[in-house]
């Protein structure tokens, strides 16, 4: 898909990864919904694109809230008459005490963000995309999607979702023209890891001090080049993008197994 004249919706786009996905898209001529919780974040993401010379509107969004989400597509029809990319990108992480020690409601937190939220934009995003004609969807899952993350064991199955629904949806391509892949980043330096080690004290923070002082970190910039090579491959569909240092590369292509007995024209290929 060329990105110019185009109309992308971007979750959690007040800050990190999303923002500058929504700054790169901007400067690639999309126009851009920003939508997050976080009113002041959004409000700062519009004016960094207007000053650059391109177009966004924010809109308040809690991706656990269906209404919210239902509002979000209404928003983006009013303001640039609907939409063509969705960028699935708001996340949060367990936080501490680790679980299995933190209360029910922290775990159940990070599923509803993390995995539940991105179901549902994207159970309502299909029929308004069919409707256009086609689209794409792209999601943020992690490394931790593909690895065991042993620090937030329900992040990681939460991302693990993530790149679960990614590749179950590798059909759409064909039955819709709708392409959904995701981004499995490494480590990024954002509010999300930055703002973990303000909430520390002690030994524990110079634990992780000393840790992330080992860890080379990815720009958000970083993960925005994945979201646009993504976007720009029409062949690109059901796949989970590893990003680390100095690499971009495709993880274990989806396997597409019959639905049906007689379903032999979708036998396994990779
Ligand atoms: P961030 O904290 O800078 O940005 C996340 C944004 O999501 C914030 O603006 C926040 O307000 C928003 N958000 C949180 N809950 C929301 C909700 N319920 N509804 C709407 N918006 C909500 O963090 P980031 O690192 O830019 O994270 C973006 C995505 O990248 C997340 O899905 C995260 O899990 C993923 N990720 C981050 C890293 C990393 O190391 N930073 C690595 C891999 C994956």
């Amino acid at each position: 898909m060329n990105i110019d004249g185009k109309v992308a919706i971007i979750t959690g786009a007040g800050s990190g990864i999303g923002r500058a996905t929504a700054q790169r898209l901007a400067s690639e001529g999309a126009a851009i919904v920003v939508a997050d919780v976080n009113e002041a974040g959004s409000a700062e993401t519009v004016a960094a694109i207007e000053k650059a010379g391109g177009r966004a509107a924010a809109v308040r969004v809690d991706v656990t809230r269906s209404a919210d989400i239902d509002s979000m597509f209404a928003f983006a029809r009013k303001t640039f008459g609907g939409f063509d990319i969705l960028y699935n990108n708001a996340g949060i992480t367990t936080g501490l005490p680790r679980w299995p020690d933190c209360p029910e409601e922290n775990w159940r937190k990070t599923i509803d963000v993390d995995l539940v939220g991105v179901i549902e934009a994207t159970r309502k995003a299909i029929p308004l995309l069919k409707e256009r004609g086609g689209g794409v969807i792209i999601h943020t899952a992690s490394l931790a999607g593909l690895f065991g993350f042993q620090a937030d064991p329900v992040y990681s199955a939460a991302k693990h979702g993530v790149v679960g629904l990614t590749r179950a949806l590798v059909s759409l391509k064909d039955e819709a023209n709708i392409r959904v892949n995701c981004v499995c980043p490494a480590v990024v330096d954002t509010p999300l890891v930055t703002s973990g080690l303000q909430s520390l004290t002690g030994a524990a923070r110079e634990e992780l001090e000393r840790r992330l002082a080992m860890m080379p970190m990815l720009k958000p910039e970083d993960i925005a080049q994945g979201v646009v090579e993504l976007i720009e491959n029409d062949e690109a569909a059901g796949l989970a993008m590893g990003i680390t240092i100095g690499e971009r590369r495709i993880v274990d292509p989806p396997i597409r197994l019959p639905v049906t007995s007689g379903d032999t024209a979708a036998l396994p290929q990779r």
